[in-house]
């Protein structure tokens, strides 16, 4: 079957259709590095290495790359604040970045192309872009002139004259309209820079992303994704100059943006101060459980971040990672499987497998629908389980298992929620440690030792859990080191 997906651009679900037969290219826009990156931003990094595993499931040769913004505002603010480079400051969160993403089980791009390393291909486009007269130069500074690209507003369905009027009172008196952009920066004193027809100075954020992907992907390329917060002015911003560049009518062919995580309520940004980084977050829950909390999503919609979410994902990981060790246990290492149909009673059992399986790849189908996908991935978890229960009755069971197996590894090639180190904890097994300890504290509490009762919950609590005392009974829970 086809895969549908919903373009920002057209603004309804289309069929996927190359532009290519060799390869199918995917940009994303990366991270400005000047800081750990927080869980919201995390986002588009889980979702899009998703859908772009699922592309590669499917058979395509996907080419991706994310750019990586090491020239900005921020990142010179901070070198200053820190009293280093901005290049130390570009390479110590790059760095960070790398380590995240591989530690949330992020696949790598296959090019992650820096700003700085393309100051001559960028110079170069602007040129371009001067000459057509689609911008000028004023002051050191060069912009790109709206009013000279008919299409501007295609992606973000805002309309130019409209534009102009909300702005007009606050106007750039170097821009001939409010809505201008600027694709290079006359260099401030003290900041970094780079010689130019213009004078010395350094890139825009815009036009880095245009060049950037269209000379590792073509001039058309098939997939752009981001944060819905980058449609305007970013994206309408690089449609302009990379077809005003080229003369292509098609930049991206499809245009894929992810909600936003809020947190009460609030987007979750830097500059609100609510942010939790990725680094934090992954200190205190696994990263399968962070995984399927976005994907028990859609990624177009919005996601509240709670910690009783965060807890609930973790549970419901480990009862999948759970139920695949179990598999695995119970094929004897030795076994070698014949092929399914010609051994096994394919009972009710595979084909309800087989029925939840063409299921979940129709809803992956489906624009990524990924809560419905994990919806009937843990259908098949409950019926696994089940299985498990009678398999001894059942013939041929172990061709059965190994087969289930397979699927489980075929599902994970995209989600990435299946934590094969068996590490994880047993939710049920630490439970009933937990009443055991509780019982012992009670004890201990009616015998009056309240030094050894007390010295049992602090112990507890260091090892991030926490005891809480009412008339009816001692309950425990994970301690919330996140949002204090
Ligand atoms: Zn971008």
């Amino acid at each position: 079957m086809a895969i549908k997906i919903y373009n920002t651009l057209s603004g309804g679900k289309e069929e996927y259709q190359p532009i290519n037969s060799d390869y199918t290219g995917f940009y994303v826009c990366g991270p400005t590095v000047y800081d750990y990156f927080h869980i919201g931003n995390a986002r588009p990094f889980i979702v899009f290495d998703v859908i772009r595993r699922f592309l590669i499931f499917r058979g395509y040769n996907v080419r991706y790359v994310m750019n990586l913004t090491d020239i900005d505002d921020k990142i010179i603010n901070r070198a200053k604040a820190d009293g280093v480079t901005s290049k130390e400051i570009a390479d110590r969160y790059i760095n960070a970045f790398f380590e995240d993403i591989q530690k949330l089980g992020v696949r790598p791009a296959d090019v992650y192309p820096r700003a700085t390393d393309h100051i001559n291909e960028i110079i170069a486009t602007i040129k371009k872009l001067v000459e057509q007269d689609v911008a000028y130069s004023s002051a050191g500074d060069v912009f790109y002139d709206v009013t000279k690209f008919a299409n501007y507003g295609q992606l973000s369905k805002k309309k130019l004259d409209e534009l102009q009027a909300g702005k007009r009172i606050a106007v750039d008196e170097r821009k001939k309209n409010s809505a201008d952009f600027v694709l290079w920066k006359a260099a401030k004193p003290g900041e970094p820079f780079w010689p130019s027809p213009w004078g010395n100075g350094r890139p825009g954020w815009h036009i880095e992303c245009s060049v950037m992907s269209m000379k590792y992907l073509g001039k058309s390329f098939d997939f752009h994704g981001g944060g819905q917060d980058l449609i305007f002015p970013h994206h309408e911003n690089e449609i302009a100059q990379s077809c005003a560049a080229t003369g292509c009518n098609i930049f991206a062919k499809y245009w894929l943006h992810n909600g936003f995580l809020d947190m009460k309520g609030e987007k979750m940004s830097k500059s609100l101060g609510n942010f939790v980084t990725a680094r934090g977050l992954m200190e205190t829950y696994p990263t399968t459980a962070i995984r399927l909390f976005f994907l028990q999503k859609h990624y177009r919609g919005p996601i509240d971040f709670s910690e009783e979410g965060l807890n609930a994902a973790t549970v419901t990981a480990q009862r999948l990672s759970l139920t695949y060790k179990k598999l695995k246990d119970l094929i004897p290492a030795d076994f070698v499987p014949n092929k399914l149909e010609e051994t096994a009673k394919i009972g009710d059992f595979v084909r309800q497998i087989q029925a939840l399986d063409s299921d979940l790849l129709a809803a992956m189908e489906d624009d990524f629908n990924t809560p419905g996908a994990i919806g009937k991935l843990f259908d098949i978890v409950r019926e696994t389980n089940k299985f498990i229960d009678e398999v001894a009755k059942r013939e041929d069971a172990n061709n059965v298992l190994h087969w289930l197996i397979s699927k489980y590894d075929e599902y994970d090639r995209f989600f990435g929620i299946i934590d094969k180190s068996h590490a994880g904890v047993d939710h049920e097994q630490l439970d009933g440690l937990m009443q055991a300890i509780l019982k012992t504290r009670q004890t201990l509490r009616k015998e009056k030792n309240w030094a050894l009762a007390d010295q049992l919950r602090d112990d507890l609590a260091n090892a991030g859990i926490v005891l809480e005392d009412s008339p009816s009974g001692t309950t425990w829970r994970w301690q919330n080191k996140i949002l204090k």
